[in-house]
């Protein structure tokens, strides 16, 4: 396999699959599978999930919330999405545990980042929830501080577009897809593949992240075993 331990971040609307709101089962199964897959190669896998599907932060302060409630309700979002992704892959079998950055203890392992080592170590997929624990974050940022916290060699971004292009895919047909940039040329061609804080965070620590769509079967397997079918940044 090309890649040893991988994190992967999965947004939390990736998990509404056809629906509007929520989780859907069928989605969540398929990555499950997908996850299920790259495990059986002897592959580590950490997994950061977000939230959007349920709460954004933003979201309840545009309506006149206070930001930082909003964000607790966020991150509470993530450890739900958390709980929904441990049941769908002990369901294969495969073994799980959940670590919050907030405690919930009676839910969830706290964060001790030697404790999720071990895990990944043994062949669990160790599922980080409540994002970085504070405000004022997103869990992009979330997935690479957890990447780098337990040296993983890439931050896998699992999207619905297959990479990054020059501009959105999805609004200009023109638009070519790059198969690797580097960070500095992201920043300057003004892209958006992440927030800025987590993009600068990757950056400083040289950490690559690849962009690839995760809703396509047998995509994580292709990038697991070097297959470049998405976007790699790089320095
Ligand atoms: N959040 C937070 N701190 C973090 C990570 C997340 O406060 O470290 C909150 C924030 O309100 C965010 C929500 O959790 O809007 C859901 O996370 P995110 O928007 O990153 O989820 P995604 O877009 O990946 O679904």
């Amino acid at each position: 396999m090309h890649y040893k331990r991988i994190l992967l971040k999965l947004s939390g609307e990736a998990l509404m699959g056809e629906q509007q709101y929520g989780i859907d089962a069928k989605r969540l199964d398929e990555y499950a599978e997908e996850i299920q897959g790259v495990i059986e190669k002897g592959v580590e896998v950490a997994i950061v999930i977000g939230g959007g599907n349920i709460f954004r932060g933003l979201a309840g302060a545009s309506q006149g919330m206070d930001r930082v409630q909003g964000d607790h309700m966020g991150m509470l979002a993530t450890v739900i999405n958390g709980l929904a992704l441990q049941s769908a892959l002990e369901l294969k079998g495969v073994q799980t545990r959940l670590q919050s950055a907030i405690k919930i203890n009676e839910v969830a392992e706290p964060f001790i980042r030697r404790r999720a080592i071990r895990h990944l170590e043994k062949g669990r997929v160790v599922i980080f929830g409540g994002g970085t624990g504070n405000p004022y974050f997103t869990t992009d940022s979330a997935a690479v501080l957890r990447a780098i916290e337990i040296k993983a060699d890439v931050i896998l971004k699992g999207t619905r577009v297959d990479g990054i292009y020059t501009s959105d895919p999805e609004k200009d047909k023109n638009a070519t897809k790059f198969d690797s940039i580097s960070f500095n040329e992201v920043l300057s061609k003004g892209l958006k593949v992440m927030d800025t804080t987590a993009f600068t965070l990757s950056q400083e620590n040289e950490l690559p992240i690849v962009v690839f769509d995760m809703n396509t079967r047998g995509n994580l397997m292709k990038i697991v075993s070097g297959e470049n079918i998405g976007t790699v940044v790089n320095v």
